[in-house]
């Protein structure tokens, strides 16, 4: 069993925009040269968010659209008190949705869905610089 941490950067343009990193996943669990294992996906950040979707045109809308029922953007927030920073939205939607997700490869290929794909979720209010941390544990 071995562990190998590697990083994936990326720029996002905030808003909740919503990226899929599943290429990048994989071709980083190929560089490791494990086979058979778990890769940890996790965002460093409390207004960015990890998860399997299907990466299309209609659900890229559906979701955003969604979460601005929940935790709408124009709201006001107890966390604007704390920090001025006006993005209590995009906190509450991060952890809505978590940091992280865990997902299996075997043969050095990710097992997800046909129409499944890991994507990055940036709620914060503009563009960021995101690096997506990930924890391969497997076996060669
Ligand atoms: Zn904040």
């Amino acid at each position: 069993m071995e562990v190998e941490t590697r990083e994936i950067r990326l720029k996002t343009k905030g808003q909740g925009d919503i990226k899929d990193i599943t290429g990048l996943v994989e071709s980083e669990i190929k560089g490791s040269g494990l086979q058979n294992g778990t890769v940890t996906v996790f965002v460093p950040g409390s207004t960015a968010a990890v998860t399997t979707m299907e990466y299309e045109p209609g659900l890229i809308k559906d979701i955003p659209l969604a979460l601005e029922k929940i935790a709408p953007s124009g709201a006001d927030y107890e966390h604007h008190k704390t920090w001025g920073d006006f993005n209590g939205s995009a906190h509450v939607r991060a952890a809505l949705i978590g940091p992280s997700i865990v997902v299996p490869f075997t043969e050095g290929r990710l097992v997800l869905g046909t129409w499944q794909q890991i994507a990055l979720l940036d709620f914060d209010t503009g563009p960021r610089d995101r690096r997506v941390v990930l924890q391969i544990m497997g076996v060669s």
